[in-house]
């Protein structure tokens, strides 16, 4: 047995749920129908993609969706879908991962970066509202650790400067805000199935939107520039092959059946916390929350300490957590691309205070919740 660095018994020594829970066989009898078919492009007929897109839109509340290579370049598709130029600027949070961030670049565009709210560290409407300038084309809300950003407020904004919305739904697949499904509540939502995510087939992503317009300019920039039901070889726009496979859809697609019982049992295991009268609280949710899908637990530390000593330490206790995302603002790569950032102390706050514990870790019986707060307890005394 490894020991705690203070030398004794590790508060947990038995191994957390793995990450991507077991395959079920809904997953390989689909997967293997795919294999066998041959038809593992979506331009082949096959119609996993098809579905899988039609779930996600009804998922979110909308009619339309587009299934992507992964959410980095969704983002980027829903940009440029939407009318973002190279030059215009678009506004995203400081507290997020850097994606939100690079595929405004990607779209020529220069990402704006701002301050997140002081206490559930998703993007701030009044940051927002601070940093539009004459070329503001779009702002970003991140629905970060799983709960949704402060769609009335964005959205307000938005419609007062005529700005697109893009919703980062990367970290949210089933979330709602005010009893809505998130994902429909911008211009566009994008998810990933990126390994670390809620649903995975190792990577992925699906833009969802709402208006058929918008939803046949982002088919074009994700299918070479093509129009919907045009010619094979006929290209009016610019565009790129951003596809999804079927076989990475054949993965997804019965997960959606059992998505709403994994955000349940994360929520069981979050409800099971008890800090009692340690220095440490969960980072609330933004007001409008209705479910989370609890994709990260970010706790917030009410008391000075060594960043690296609590990581180290509470790995082995056996409670690893992460330290979470430097602030954007942070990162020369972005500036020497051409990023602006606001300053962001709230942002600043979440980067010195806040440590995360992931959802394979959450999926865990709630019973273990307890190893979380005791292995706390041991580290911060
Ligand atoms: C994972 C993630 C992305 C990027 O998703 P990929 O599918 O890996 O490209 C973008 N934004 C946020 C907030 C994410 O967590």
């Amino acid at each position: 047995m490894t020991l705690a660095l203070d030398g004794g018994t590790p508060v947990r020594t038995d191994p957390w749920p793995a990450w991507p829970p077991p395959l079920d066989p809904a997953q390989r009898d689909l997967v293997t129908k795919i294999l066998d078919s041959g038809l593992w492009g979506a331009t082949q007929g096959g119609g996993a993609c098809e579905s899988l897109t039609a779930a996600f839109a009804r998922l979110s509340g909308v009619g339309h969706g587009v299934a992507v290579a992964n959410a980095t370049l969704g983002l980027f598709a829903a940009l440029r879908g939407l009318g973002v130029k190279p030059g215009d600027e678009v506004i995203v949070p400081a507290y997020t991962f850097v994606a939100s961030a690079t595929s405004v670049l990607l779209a020529g565009a220069v990402p704006v970066i701002v301050d997140v709210d002081p206490a559930d560290l998703h993007l701030s409407a009044a940051a927002v509202e601070a940093a539009i300038t004459p070329r503001t084309a779009a702002i970003m809300p991140v629905h970060l650790a799983g709960s949704p950003a402060d769609m009335d407020d964005l959205n307000a904004v938005a419609a007062r400067h005529g700005l697109v919305v893009v919703e980062d739904a990367a970290q949210a697949h089933g979330a709602t805000y005010k009893g809505r499904p998130i994902g429909g509540l911008g211009d566009a939502g994008v998810y990933s199935f990126q390994a670390s995510k809620a649903m995975t087939a190792g990577e992925g992503g699906l833009i969802v939107c709402r208006d058929q317009a918008a939803h046949e300019a982002i088919w074009s920039v994700c299918n070479l520039g093509r129009r919907l039901g045009g010619q094979w070889y006929g290209h009016p726009e610019v565009g790129w092959n951003l596809r999804l496979t079927e076989i990475q859809a054949a993965l997804l697609l019965p997960w959606l059946d059992r998505l709403d019982a994994e955000i349940d049992r994360r929520e069981a295991f979050v409800s099971a916390l008890d800090f009692g009268d340690l220095p440490v609280s969960v980072v609330p949710q933004p007001p409008g929350t209705t479910r989370d899908s609890r994709h990260l637990l970010m706790l917030r530390v009410h008391q000075p300490f060594d960043r690296d000593f609590l990581l180290r330490a509470m790995a082995a206790e056996g409670v690893p957590l992460d330290g979470g995302y430097p602030p954007l603002g942070t990162m020369t790569a972005l500036t020497d691309a051409g990023a602006r950032a606001e300053e962001c102390p709230a942002t600043a706050g979440a980067a010195r205070d806040v440590v995360w514990m992931r959802q394979s870790m959450l999926m865990d019986d709630p019973v273990r919740a307890g190893d979380l707060t005791e292995a706390l307890r041991k580290v911060l005394s």
